[in-house]
């Protein structure tokens, strides 16, 4: 049995009345079937969820941290790689996500570290109020729909039965692999790759990584923050700070690392993580201030008064040291400069906080079209970017949803559709 576009039909009936399908009702495909919505198109979203947008309301919990103030190149370069985003961001910058924040009835304010927050500090009102409008505008939300196929039709796995669909366009915006059990679980990648489309490897991105800590050091410092530190590898360093935990290190001056640190794991098996324990004073400075510790003074009293240590910072040193501590200040200062760590491995991408590799750039047009499959949007996490934490990831989810909501607009116009 075939439907009225040739489809093969299984279960109830095709829904044909669909003008634009988004997949994934994450970030990205809200903000993209807001705009299409507005622009006069009927737009139904599709969720494998019992409810939208859980990622959203989990980033709820830390505050949800939706954008950053820094000046706009700083913000620009935090995307890797260079330029993914630059013109979705040029179209919807940070200030737009905030006026359009403050216009659902959620005003943002800038915390100290230039991250910005709505004043209520949560994800669920502004959802609610993002969720009311999109209502109003005619959007249809169908959840627990679940993307099985894409070659023919958009097949769909639902409580009724399978649903096979062919909208005159589609985005998919279905996130990447971390926290599966919120929705994005990249089933959706063997699906892109039947239809020929490039995908680079789903990796943890803002990720945790392992240390082969003493049991002592384990045992005394899991779950201890690292404060004030700077840490290196490969030339990337980045301030800020890092947690202990049982495994290893996390935290979002770890989670800034993720990447070089991932790729030198990759490159030779284990990556080198320098930490800078005094940042703001020189290995000079530290040299002198130890030289002029007591000299009947324990090493750990030296450490802790004379060069003003943490116990875990005192404690990681012992770990980098692997013997005793240098004896002589200088050479002690030089490695409360430069601690070396050795990373053996990142945290699973299931406990990352998000997912780097995914669809190719170059697979997209300049309106975020798959280049081979015309009619076929994508934006979001699944696409081969990433950036650290910081709310970059949503402005990227959001900016780039509503690109690829542009782009689709200019296609069905150039397309008379
Ligand atoms: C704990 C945590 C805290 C975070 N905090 C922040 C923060 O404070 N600031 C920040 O900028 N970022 C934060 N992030 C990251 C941010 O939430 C994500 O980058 C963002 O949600 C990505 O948006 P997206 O729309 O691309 O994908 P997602 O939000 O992952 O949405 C994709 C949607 O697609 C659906 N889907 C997947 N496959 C299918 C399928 N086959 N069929 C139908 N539907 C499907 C999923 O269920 C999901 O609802 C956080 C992430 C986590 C895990």
């Amino acid at each position: 049995m075939t439907g009225t576009h040739g489809l093969p039909l299984s279960g109830r009936m095709p829904d044909y009345t669909t003008d634009i399908a988004i997949v994934g009702g994450g970030p990205a495909g809200l903000a993209a079937a807001e705009v299409l919505a507005q622009a006069g198109r009927a737009v139904t979203v599709y969720e494998r969820m019992p409810s939208v947008a859980r990622k959203l309301l989990i980033a709820g919990r830390g505050g949800l941290n939706l954008t950053h103030s820094e000046p706009r190149a700083d913000f620009l370069a935090r995307y890797h790689p260079a330029g993914a985003l630059d013109a979705a961001i040029a179209a919807f910058p940070p200030e737009a996500l905030r006026a359009w924040c403050a216009e659902l009835g959620e005003p943002t304010f800038v915390g100290s570290s230039g991250r910005v927050f709505p004043q209520s500090f949560k994800a669920s009102p502004l959802l609610r109020a993002w969720l009311a409008r999109l209502d109003r505008l005619g959007v249809r939300i169908r959840t627990r729909h679940r993307l099985t196929g894409i070659a023919e039709a958009l097949q769909f796995e639902t409580p009724d039965g399978p649903l096979a669909i062919r909208p005159r366009a589609t985005l998919l915006a279905l996130g990447g692999a971390s926290w599966p059990r919120l929705g994005s679980d990249g089933r959706w990648v063997p699906l892109l790759e039947g239809l020929g489309v490039a995908v680079a490897p789903l990796r943890p991105a803002n990720a945790g990584f392992a240390v082969a800590w003493s049991d002592l050091f384990r045992e005394r410092f899991s779950g201890t923050p690292l404060k004030r530190v700077a840490l290196a590898c490969d030339g990337a360093a980045v301030r800020g700070e890092a947690v202990v935990t049982e495994a290893g290190l996390e935290g979002g001056a770890i989670y800034a690392l993720s990447r070089p640190l991932r790729e030198a794991i990759a490159a030779g098996g284990s990556a080198r993580l320098v930490v800078d324990l005094r940042p703001d004073l020189t290995q000079e400075a530290l040299a002198r201030r130890l030289s002029g510790a007591r000299p009947g003074d324990s090493a750990a009293t030296r450490l802790r008064k004379a060069a003003g240590l943490a116990p875990v910072a005192a404690g990681l040193l012992r770990e980098a040291a692997g013997a005793a501590l240098p004896a002589d200040p200088g050479a002690l200062a030089g490695l409360i400069k430069a601690a070396p760590l050795t990373l053996t491995a990142s945290a699973p991408i299931e406990r990352a906080i998000s997912t780097a590799g995914g669809v190719r750039l170059d697979a997209l047009d300049g309106r975020s079209m798959l280049r081979d499959h015309p009619g076929l949007f994508l934006a979001g996490e699944m696409l081969d970017w990433e950036a650290p934490t910081g709310g970059y990831l949503l402005q990227g989810a959001f900016a780039g949803g509503r690109a690829a909501a542009a782009g689709m607009c200019d296609w069905l116009r150039d397309t008379g559709g």
